[in-house]
């Protein structure tokens, strides 16, 4: 089998989304960059945004709690989306906290109008005429959710610079991204998930078709 032939590297800014549009066969890579960021990632079916990928069907399935490669992840209606074809990473992804969004950051004492990454799901989704009501359970790549006995941790990320996950489009879908934007240092009550600074950062994605 021939390596995929990816197109350039896109930078996905720090606390943005996207939504991109991917069709059975095609592969996109994401790169966490800095090492640091958390990448809130969706599916989308492109034919009914009401089909979504789905952390609770996808753990059914596959026996894991985190994503390994080979893992195929499945809809809401449990019709694959994904597979997962590489991870650099030796650690885990979390596939169990919520995504932030702006009532977290009012629990936190933030100002209104912080940026968040249910926000962002909605806004890409919008850009690609879909409507969403509200975003469902994300794959948090790199999110670092230590879970021991009946403990679940939110804590600093273990990952590298150049990290990076490749995924194959198993269906029509748009495939959506947010560059977690939580930058509230802990003691607030919220967790170092972007790294110990606390500042989110960019990461980039490229598609290969
Ligand atoms: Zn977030």
């Amino acid at each position: 089998m021939t390596a995929p032939d990816f197109g350039p590297p896109t930078e996905l800014p720090a606390r943005t989304g996207t939504a991109i549009r991917m069709r059975p066969g095609d592969r996109i890579r994401i790169t966490n960059t800095h090492g640091s960021q958390v990448v809130d990632t969706w599916a989308v079916s492109a034919n009914d945004p009401s089909e979504v990928l789905s952390m609770e069907h996808t753990r059914r399935v596959t026996g894991h709690l985190h994503p390994v490669t080979g893992d195929h992840m499945l809809s809401n209606r449990r019709t694959p989306m994904l597979a997962l074809v590489e991870d650099s990473f030796p650690g885990t992804h979390d596939t169990i906290v919520a995504c932030c969004d702006p009532w977290l950051y009012a629990h936190l004492g933030c100002a209104p109008g912080h940026a968040n990454c249910r926000d962002n799901f909605i806004a890409a989704l919008a850009e690609q005429g879909l409507h969403a009501d509200t975003a469902p359970n994300p794959l948090n790549l790199w999110m670092n959710v230590p879970v021991e006995g009946n403990s679940v941790t939110v804590t600093a990320p273990l990952s590298r610079p150049g990290d990076h996950v490749t995924f194959r489009a198993l269906c029509d879908l748009f495939l959506v991204l947010s560059t977690c934007p939580m930058d509230v240092p802990p003691g607030s009550g919220a967790a170092p998930i972007n790294g110990a600074d606390c500042t989110p950062m960019p990461v980039h994605y490229a598609v290969a078709r």
